[in-house]
């Protein structure tokens, strides 16, 4: 029986710097991954133009009602389908997942601010819920090793919602951005380069982006943060990790004590089912399946699930509300040469928390949110419903429009809920046996006040900069949308409130970690992979101690 030191699941934001952090400092790691590892000249079909895909890029129209909403043609079969959810009458989620090696990383948007103390200590200000164990002090210098490892491009902003950080050159600003800054300067709005983990320069060994646009389906040069390009490879070099794929984890085993001694996994392509033996378990498998790992991990010490003596695993579900605010053209723009210049899916520029930063409560809501404007050439039209005509001189009109559209959305945090959790569905299991997560899940009215407020602020932006409004959205997108859920297994000092402590050891079972976004105390206007990377790497040096010290 081969015993491993750590046994960990998941090669996603948490995961991947945890195998790397453990496998450097000499453990040696077993880490099971879901799906299989992706080839990045086959597989991230970003270089194909539209017109050389059989169905230029949107796929298959027999199948796109199964699709994720950010899932066509140049992703198709890089998503996770097989392993099924639920969701609860009443409440709204889709659950994208990618479960190849890294995850989400492979496509994520790269957008990668720090969070601080306006956020953890949010519930001093304003009163709602808890503060994080954690001050921003504490955990800057883990931010600052974690933007050094993963390259972020932007700017010192001195802004009170978010701290600066340890920076490249960042993207330079499009006509559009300029123009735009100019109305969010009459609006009182700010109009700053977004903090981006793209690599405007050549950085620790990766090359610097070409800017060929489509980050969200692969690199190929690995000129953004992923953890097969960044991560991966150094972990491999120290001889100390065992990547198996297409390995999906059902429960975590324990001993007579109550105490992790390894998972149950299931090989996908062979179906045969074995046992993985550890010293310690690391959980990342993303917010919403580390909960569901948990919760099955049923045994005579842990009826209700592993580690969960507090009842609060799979609580309090956060996400952010996205959706469109406002969109609209600038004619500053109609006619001008068409260019690349939308340089995919990048964040160039943020509009930052500019909400209740002096008084927790100036505005009719708690918190705040903040916005992301994007616009510039796409390699498809997506305002042609906005203009009207057809044959040639509807061409014309579509080239005249084509560099002026602007769009914005927004990134609010929902509040922590009792109503908003995963569960297991008592009623459905999937392929392989294991009781499926079920999503229970709505906005609530603070998130609802803020959203409101964004698409006013956002129209008056457009018309602040001398643009036209087309239009303001009208729902938010489905929750879940964002990819961003947190708070599932939340980190604090009382073992009867919370799941782990604050270096996500969890408080029932020493030797099971959880470095993933389920420890978020609450979702802030920031995304959130920065901080998993930089919380994880917190935790890694925790159980690396705690393995010492053993
Ligand atoms: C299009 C897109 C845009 C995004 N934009 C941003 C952004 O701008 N900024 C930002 O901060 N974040 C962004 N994100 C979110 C970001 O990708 C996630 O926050 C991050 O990847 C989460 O890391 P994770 O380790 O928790 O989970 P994941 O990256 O999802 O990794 C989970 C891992 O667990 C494995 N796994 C899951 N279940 C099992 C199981 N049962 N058994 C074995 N293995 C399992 C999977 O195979 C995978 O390796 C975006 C994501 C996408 C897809
Ligand atoms: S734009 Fe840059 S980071 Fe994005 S896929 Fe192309 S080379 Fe990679």
């Amino acid at each position: 029986m081969k015993l491993y030191d750590v046994v960990m699941v998941g090669s996603g934001a948490g995961g991947g710097m945890a195998i790397k952090t453990l496998c450097e400092a000499g453990l040696k790691v077993c880490c099971l991954n879901a799906g299989r590892l992706f080839d990045p000249a086959k597989d991230f079909r970003d270089h194909k133009q539209s017109f050389d895909m059989k169905y230029r890029g949107f796929g298959d129209p027999r199948k796109r009602d199964h699709y994720y909403h950010i899932e066509d043609e140049y992703t198709q079969g890089l998503w996770e389908h097989e392993i099924t959810y639920t969701v609860a009458p009443g409440s709204k989620w889709e659950w994208p997942r990618c479960w190849g090696v890294g995850g989400k990383t492979n496509f994520w948007g790269r957008s990668a601010a720090r969070m601080g103390d306006i956020d953890f200590k949010a519930a001093s200000r304003d009163g709602y819920d808890v503060d994080w164990p954690v001050s921003y002090e504490e955990i800057a210098p883990y931010y600052t090793r974690a933007e050094r490892m993963i390259g972020v491009a932007s700017t010192v902003q001195n802004r009170p919602s978010n701290p600066d950080g340890d920076y490249l050159p960042p993207m330079n600003f499009r006509c559009l951005d300029y123009i735009l800054q100019t109305g969010c300067e009459k609006c009182g709005v700010p109009y700053l380069p977004d903090r981006e983990a793209q690599l405007t320069v050549a950085h620790a060994g990766h090359p610097p982006c070409h800017y060929c646009g489509n980050c969200t389906e692969g690199c190929d040069t690995g000129s953004f943060f992923s953890t097969p390009w960044f991560f991966l490879p150094l972990a491999e070099k120290t001889g100390n990790l065992d990547l198996r794929t297409n390995t999906y984890v059902r429960h975590v085993l324990v001993d007579e004590n109550g105490r992790a001694k390894g998972v149950a996994i299931v090989d996908r392509k062979t179906k045969h089912e074995e046992e993985v033996y550890g010293k310690t378990v690391v959980l990342a498998a993303s917010c919403v399946e580390t909960a569901k790992i948990m919760l099955n991990s049923k045994s005579p010490h842990w009826p209700d699930g592993i580690a969960n003596s507090s009842g609060q695993v799979g609580r309090n579900l956060c996400d952010h509300l996205y959706g469109t605010t406002a969109y609209g053209y600038l004619p500053q723009l109609l006619g001008q040469p068409s260019f690349p210049d939308n340089i995919s899916s990048a964040q160039i520029a943020w509009m930052p928390r500019w909400q209740n930063l002096n008084d927790p409560r100036e505005e009719k809501y708690i918190r705040g949110y903040s916005v992301y404007p994007t616009g510039g050439c796409d390699s498809f039209p997506w305002y042609n419903h906005q203009i009207e005509g057809y044959g040639a001189e509807f061409k014309r009109a579509i080239k005249r429009y084509y560099p002026t559209p602007v769009s914005f959305y927004c990134q609010i945090p929902s509040m922590r809920s009792d109503t908003n959790f995963v569960d297991l569905d008592p009623q459905v299991k999937d392929v392989y046996g294991v009781p499926v997560a079920r999503l229970h899940f709505q906005w609530g009215p603070n998130e609802l006040l803020m959203w409101e407020q964004a698409k006013e602020v956002c129209s008056r932006v457009i018309e602040a900069a001398g643009g036209k409004v087309w239009g303001t959205g009208v729902d938010p997108n489905t929750p879940g949308y964002s990819l961003h859920e947190t708070g599932t297994c939340r980190m604090g000092n009382d073992p009867k409130k919370f799941v782990t402590n604050r270096f996500g050891q969890t408080h029932d079972v020493p030797n099971l970690y959880v470095t993933d976004a389920s420890l978020f105390l609450s979702c802030t206007d920031k995304t959130t992979t920065l901080s998993i990377l930089a919380f994880s790497l917190r935790a890694s040096e925790h159980l690396i101690e705690q393995m010492r010290r053993a």
